[in-house]
């Protein structure tokens, strides 16, 4: 009696589950970024610590999300809660991309492009990944990297713009690379993954060429209260990192262009000055 008793409820509380408000969240207009979630991921209690204090409501929250919710709650709270279980789910998505799982459902959004393609001409259609400037919710919304010309964009539509950056974190895209590291994409030619991807317009190398030339005209042209110095030394990089980490490769090759740069500008200082 005992053993059907405990049957039942398992049975029971297995069909039960059916992922419904997941589903539903995915197939929202505007959430085309995330991933699917799985099921055992947020069961486990282990990869939800800490976020009972970043979310209100947080137990029914995470019923709503479960599909566990009591109908009496639901009515009451509803709105509000529905707030709740968005900012939940996107602080698991969060944890999840970057488990081995989590990374392999988001590698196929990759290669179907998911997350749009580099607006860059000589990136060549590259896809992007999204991104977080913070790990932190409420402060950066997210953004686009792609591995080609290592820069970050803002997402074309103003419905995935305005999606908060820490439900993918600063850590992923660069963490995707790590473990995949034959998917980073090459400086020149075209790009594997592109299913319809542009044929390369001319030799990307002599492009390159050109375009590394220092600009002198526009020195002059600037006048004399513009330092060239200043102007180079200005310019922000994006500095990818994991877990807070700046990537080793990476770090050395911005190193190098760097003093590269450093290197240029001096001789434009001195350029300068002649004239
Ligand atoms: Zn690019």
């Amino acid at each position: 009696m005992i053993h059907r008793v405990v049957e039942d409820i398992s049975t029971g509380s297995d069909s039960d589950y059916s992922s419904q408000w997941i589903s539903w969240f995915l197939s929202s207009k505007g959430n085309e970024y995330f991933c699917e979630v799985e099921e055992d991921f947020i069961l486990d209690r282990f990869n939800l610590t800490g976020l009972n204090n970043e979310v209100a409501n947080y137990a029914q929250a995470l019923d709503l999300i479960t599909d566990n919710l009591d109908d009496d709650i639901q009515d009451e709270l509803r709105g509000s809660l529905d707030v709740q279980a968005r900012l939940l789910y996107g602080l698991i998505h969060a944890r999840w991309i970057v488990t081995a799982r989590g990374l392999s459902k988001m590698l196929d959004k990759y290669k179907r492009a998911d997350f749009g393609r580099c607006p860059r001409v000589l990136c060549q259609q590259q896809p992007l990944l999204p991104v977080g400037l913070t790990d932190i919710p409420y402060e950066k919304s997210v953004k686009l990297y792609c591995g080609r010309c290592e820069d970050l964009y803002s997402p074309k539509s103003s419905r995935h713009g305005s999606i908060d950056g820490a439900y993918f974190g600063t850590t992923f895209p660069h963490l995707l690379f790590l473990v995949y590291p034959t998917l980073i994409p090459p400086k020149s030619g075209p790009t594997e993954l592109g299913s319809g991807a542009a044929p390369p317009a001319g030799d990307s190398r002599t492009r390159r060429r050109l375009r590394e030339e220092p600009d002198v005209t526009a020195a002059e042209g600037g006048g004399e209260a513009i330092s060239t110095t200043s102007v180079a030394m200005k310019a922000e990089r994006y500095r990818p990192r994991i877990y807070g980490f700046q990537l080793n490769e990476i770090a050395k090759l911005q190193r190098w262009q760097e003093a590269v740069r450093d290197r240029q500008v001096a001789r434009l200082e001195a350029l300068e000055q002649q004239t």
